[in-house]
C-alpha cells in the first residue's frame, strides 16, 4: 500500500558527542535515520569503533536495518594549531602560512601548515579559503616554504581549519597516508559504505576499493563531489562508485557558491543515468544545530535536494554536535514526506532508449514499466545482492520496494536506496509458488500489503544466486494475505 507517513527519501546522520548517550542514539535511530555517518576526521579510531558497535546495537534494539558510512578525511589541507586556540585575522594585514615549520604554534601574523608542497601549488593572486571560506587571503609571493598573503575577509582562525583554493587545482590525489588505516578499520567494523573525500577520477575509486576488497570488506564506495576535478570528471567517477554524494561544503568553496544549485541537479542526475545512488549533503538543517525549528530557506533547500531526485538527504554537524540530533531528524523526514506528497515524479522515459546489458536489470525494468502502467501497490523483490532493488529503484516512483534478502550486509546497503524497505527473509520453500506465497503472507503479516492489493514480484529460478533475478510475476493478495494469480485486469 502506498502509506502517506512512510517517506522514501532516506536520510543520513553525522555521528558524534551528541549522539554518545545511548538514549539519544536511540532517539536519533527511532527519529527515522537510515544511515549513520562515521566522519574520520574527528575522533581517534577508538571512538569510531564504540559508536559504530552502538549504533548496531541500537539498531537491532528498535529493529530498523540502518546501514554504517565510513566518511575518509582524504587530501584535506589543512592549517596547524595557535597559541592559545585561535587568532584574529584582520583585514588588510599580512597572514603566513607556514609549510616550512608546521610545529611551531600559530599567531596573529603566521601559521604551519601540515603539507609541505602547498608554496609549490599555489602562486601570487591565488586566492585561499579558510573555514570554508569565512576567512580568506589573496597570495603575495611565495618566500621559500612559506606563502605569504593578504588578508582579505578577516576574522577569528582557529585550530586545524581547512584550506580550499578558490577555482580549485590543488594538487593531491584521492587518497591520503592517513585514509589507509581508516579503511582497514572500516573493513574490520563491517562498515556498510565507504565515503571517498575529494575524489578527482575514477581511479581514485578504484584504489579505494582494491584497498577495502584486500582487507576483506564489501562494503559500497561513494565519491563525494566536492572539488573542481570531479565535476570535469563526472562521467568516471560515477560508473566507478556505487553512489555519489555532492558535497556541498568543500564544492561550494572550490567552485563558488553560484555555481552550486546547477552542480546539485547535473551531480544527481548524472549518478542517476549510471543507475548509481545519489545524495546531498551539508549545511541543509545548519540553524538546527542551535534552534529546535529549521528556517524556511532550509526547508525549502531539503524539499528541493529530493525534487531534484537525492536518494538520500544528509545531515553534519547538525546531529553530530548540535543541541536537538533527534529533532533535527524528525524535522527532515516531515519535510521529505511533505515534498513526495507533491512532487511524484512519474513518467519518466529516458530509459526507452536504452539496451539492457544485465537480466536482472531488464526485469527490474519492466517491472517499473508495469508498475507505471497498471495499478499496483507493492513492488516485492527477493534479491541476494540488493542490486535487483537498486536497478528498481533508480526509476522514480511511488509504488514502495520490499526487498527481502537473506543476506544483512545486503538489506543494511539497502537502506540507502530512495524507496527501498529491506526485510530479513530465509527462503525456505521449494519451487517458486511456494516461495512468493511465504513472502507475500509475511509482508501481509507486517501489514505492508492488504487483502486486494495488486503486487509484482520480481525474483530468480535459482533462488539465492547472486543477480539471478530473472522472472516478473503480477499477483493479487488474497483473503489472509494468500498470493492469488490474477485472470484478467479491471479496467479503468
Ligand atoms: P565534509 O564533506 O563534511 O567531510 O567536509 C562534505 C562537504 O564538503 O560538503
Ligand atoms: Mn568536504
Amino acid at each position: 500500500m502506498t502509506d502517506p507517513n512512510v517517506r522514501r527519501t532516506k536520510i543520513i546522520a553525522t555521528l558524534g558527542p551528541a549522539t554518545d548517550r545511548r538514549e539519544a542514539m536511540h532517539a536519533l535511530i527511532e527519529a527515522g535515520a537510515d544511515v549513520l555517518r562515521l566522519n574520520m576526521s574527528h575522533g581517534p579510531a577508538e571512538k569510531h569503533a564504540e559508536r559504530t558497535r552502538m549504533a548496531r546495537e541500537v539498531a537491532a534494539e528498535v529493529g530498523r536495518e540502518v546501514a554504517v558510512l565510513f566518511d575518509l578525511q582524504g587530501p584535506k589541507i589543512r592549517i596547524e594549531k595557535f597559541n592559545g586556540g585561535a587568532a584574529d585575522l584582520e583585514p588588510g594585514a599580512a597572514f603566513v602560512l607556514d609549510a616550512g615549520n608546521p610545529g611551531i604554534p600559530g599567531d596573529n601574523g603566521r601559521v604551519g601548515v601540515s603539507y609541505p608542497d602547498l608554496p609549490d601549488d599555489v602562486k601570487p593572486g591565488d586566492v585561499l579559503l579558510l573555514d570554508d571560506g569565512l576567512v580568506s587571503m589573496r597570495v603575495t609571493r611565495i618566500d621559500g616554504r612559506s606563502i605569504v598573503c593578504e588578508v582579505e575577509n578577516g576574522g577569528r582562525l582557529s585550530d586545524r581549519k581547512g584550506i580550499n583554493l578558490q577555482g580549485g587545482g590543488l594538487s593531491v590525489s584521492g587518497l591520503a597516508e592517513h585514509d589507509l588505516p581508516h579503511i582497514r578499520l572500516a573493513a574490520e567494523l563491517e562498515a556498510d559504505y565507504l565515503a571517498v573525500s575529494f575524489a578527482s577520477n575514477a581511479g581514485d575509486i578504484e584504489r579505494a576499493r582494491e584497498l577495502l576488497r584486500q582487507a576483506g570488506s564489501s562494503a559500497s564506495i561513494m565519491a563525494k563531489i566536492e572539488r573542481i576535478e570531479a565535476i570535469t570528471n563526472l562521467e568516471e567517477i560515477c560508473d566507478a562508485a556505487d553512489a555519489v554524494l555532492v558535497a556541498r561544503g568543500d564544492l561550494g568553496v572550490e567552485i563558488g557558491d553560484a555555481e552550486l544549485p546547477g552542480l546539485q541537479k547535473r551531480i544527481i542526475q548524472t549518478a542517476l543515468n549510471y543507475n548509481r545512488v545519489a545524495a546531498t549533503a551539508t549545511q541543509m538543517m545548519q540553524s538546527m544545530i542551535e534552534n529546535p525549528i529549521p528556517t524556511r530557506a532550509e526547508v525549502l533547500d531539503v524539499a528541493n535536494a529530493v525534487i531534484d531526485g537525492s536518494d538520500a538527504v544528509m545531515l553534519s554537524a547538525e546531529t553530530a554536535v548540535g543541541k536537538h540530533p533527534a529533532t533535527v531528524v524528525k524535522a527532515m523526514n516531515r519535510i521529505c514526506l511533505g515534498a513526495e506528497r507533491h512532487f511524484d515524479r512519474v513518467g519518466e522515459s529516458a530509459r526507452l532508449n536504452v539496451r539492457f546489458q544485465r537480466i536482472d536489470q531488464a526485469i527490474a525494468m519492466a517491472a517499473m514499466f508495469m508498475a507505471k502502467h497498471v495499478s499496483v501497490q507493492a513492488i516485492v523483490a527477493l534479491t541476494e545482492s540488493g542490486s535487483t532493488a537498486q536497478w528498481l529503484s533508480r526509476v522514480q516512483s511511488s509504488v514502495p520496494i520490499f526487498a527481502l534478502s537473506p543476506n544483512v550486509a545486503s538489506r543494511r546497503r539497502m537502506a540507502l536506496f530512495r524507496n527501498v524497505y529491506p526485510v530479513a527473509h530465509q527462503p525456505d520453500g521449494q519451487d517458486m509458488d511456494q516461495v512468493i506465497g511465504e513472502v507475500l503472507n509475511l509482508l501481509y503479516r507486517k501489514r505492508h500489503v492488504r487483502t486486494g492489493d495488486r503486487v509484482i514480484v520480481t525474483l530468480g529460478d535459482h533462488l539465492g544466486d547472486q543477480g539471478g533475478t530473472n522472472t516478473l510475476r503480477l499477483l493479487q493478495i488474497g483473503a489472509e494475505g494468500a498470493a492469488e494469480n490474477q485472470s484478467e485486469l479491471e479496467l479503468g
